[in-house]
């Protein structure tokens, strides 16, 4: 199969959501004049890694499969204690715990539209200072409610 721009961007999608979705980092690909960039992109404030600079489109894909099955490994082996809770966790709890220390003093910041249907909110701990963006998304309507003059 021929690697394209179109196709590298969906695999990494794909990685980040699924096999990577339990690690502290994902991977982001871009397209310079130069070249592919990839990168590691971790979950936390720390710098993104880049793994290959003006890379081709090939090469670019060689390093996010390899970068993926050493992430797997790693997890398989049991050596990757997630510093950060899960997507799962983080629905389970209703956004209501710090992604790190699962306290609930946090600060959560004003909604912001950021897509069609779907809102952000910036949110800091106030006790590891951490902080994250929870992402809502439209579900429902109710037309039963009363209407505030
Ligand atoms: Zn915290």
């Amino acid at each position: 199969m021929k690697v394209t721009e179109k196709s590298l961007k969906a695999r990494c999608t794909e990685l980040n959501l699924k096999d990577l979705r339990d690690t502290t980092f994902g991977i982001r690909f871009e397209r310079l004049t130069k070249g592919y960039t990839v990168q590691l992109v971790y979950r936390d404030a720390t710098p993104p890694k880049n793994l290959i600079e003006e890379a081709s489109a090939s090469e670019a894909a060689a390093i996010i499969e390899g970068a993926a099955a050493g992430a797997s490994a790693v997890k398989a082996a049991g050596g990757d204690k997630p510093e950060y809770i899960t997507t799962d966790t983080f629905v389970r709890q209703a956004g209501e715990r710090c992604v790190k220390c699962q306290t609930k003093d946090i600060t959560a910041g004003h909604l912001s539209a950021t897509t069609k249907g779907v809102l952000s909110q910036a949110c800091s701990c106030t006790r590891c200072g951490t902080t994250w963006t929870a992402i809502y998304t439209l579900s429902d309507y109710d037309n039963s409610a009363a209407v505030i003059e």
